[in-house]
């Protein structure tokens, strides 16, 4: 046998002689990168499809070069020595020198490749973070269940803002919500991710919030503690006309400071706190109130027809009130009509 290219006689290699061969083939390669997804939750990997645990990111680094080594057909890898020269903390320089048998030949290759750290969670993890919580957001109503309208609305603005969180946290997820008992229970992540929600609650609907927490175990020698935050929702809102103090209000404004409300006998408005509303009575919404004809108006009263009766009812005028047309606005509260104030005079 002789070689096809320099003549030598000897043993060939597809019709090479040794040293030919060797000079025209190579029989190792890897990909230029090579990309390392690691659990953001635990130390597993995801090597060639498959997810493992590795002792440290160095290894499974080392493991992900390695394993994207493609050698020749016929030949064998018999030795792989891998170094790794970190770039920063999601690139690593991979080199690699092997040995690698092919028929009686030895041959030495040196390769190299980039490993790219990417983040991704692993399905066990996945399912651990799927049911796993530290806190309950309960939300309900004083005296009422709350309505699917609410519920809806709620649940929306929770999920915005949780959504709006887990940007810059990955730790922050709901992990379940549950509608019951009139109210929903929100299954969150974090405690911290608890006490905010809850305080928006008590800023936007003026809400009162019970803490209360309980043991679940430990985790590194430190107790873990689960948290529930009770939202009560106040039973009215805004619009609502309450009985307070054996008064008829009207929910104007509802906020962490205080609720305003407007007197329906003096269109006079006042803040109260929340905390003095505990026990005020809804008796109705301003979408109830009835339309009456104006008879006659003088500076001070005005004759309505009752709606209700068809007989002519008598009316204190609130200072500084103005109808916008033949018909005003008032809402029935025992044999009266109680004006609606200017601004609820035209129907929205
Ligand atoms: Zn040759
Ligand atoms: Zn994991």
């Amino acid at each position: 046998m002789f070689c096809v290219r320099c003549g030598r006689e000897g043993p060939t290699y597809e019709n090479l002689c040794s040293v030919c061969f060797l000079e025209n083939n190579v029989f190792t390669s890897v990909p230029d990168h090579v990309d390392l997804v690691g659990c953001a939750h635990c130390d597993e990997y995801l090597i060639a499809g498959k997810w493992g645990q590795f002792r440290s990111l160095e290894d499974a680094v080392r493991c992900a070069a390695t394993t994207s080594i493609a050698t020749r057909k016929g030949a064998k890898v018999d030795e792989i020595n891998a170094e790794i020269l970190p770039q920063d903390s999601r690139n690593f320089l991979v080199t690699i020198d092997t040995k690698v048998k092919y028929q009686d030949l030895l041959v030495s290759e040196h390769l190299e490749t980039v490993v790219r750290l990417k983040g991704g969670v692993c399905p066990r993890c996945s399912k651990i973070m799927g049911s796993y919580y530290e806190s309950i957001l309960q939300v309900r109503t004083r005296d009422r269940a709350l309505s699917e309208e609410e519920t809806e609305r709620i649940l929306k603005e929770i999920e915005a803002k949780v959504d709006d969180a887990s940007k810059s946290s990955r730790d922050t997820f709901i992990s379940k919500v549950e509608e019951m008992h009139g109210g929903l229970d929100i299954y969150l992540s974090s405690n911290s991710l608890g006490k905010s929600l809850s305080r928006d609650l008590v800023e936007k609907y003026g809400a009162e919030v019970k803490e209360s927490s309980s043991l679940v175990g430990q985790k590194d020698g430190k107790e873990i503690y689960r948290v529930t935050h009770l939202v009560r929702l106040p039973s009215y809102r805004v619009g609502d006309i309450i009985l307070q103090t054996e008064r008829p209000y009207l929910i104007g404004g509802i906020g962490s400071k205080g609720t305003r409300l407007v007197d329906l006998r003096t269109h006079e408005s006042m803040n109260i706190s929340n905390a003095d509303l505990r026990s005020a009575q809804v008796i109705g919404n301003k979408d109830e109130a009835l339309e009456a004809v104006v008879l006659t108006e003088t500076e001070k009263e005005l004759e309505l027809m009752d709606p209700r009766s068809y007989k002519t009812l008598g009316v204190k005028k609130t200072q500084g009130f103005k109808r916008r047309g033949e018909v005003v606005r008032a809402f029935p509260y025992e044999g009266d009509l109680l004006l609606l104030p200017n601004w609820l005079q035209k129907k929205e």
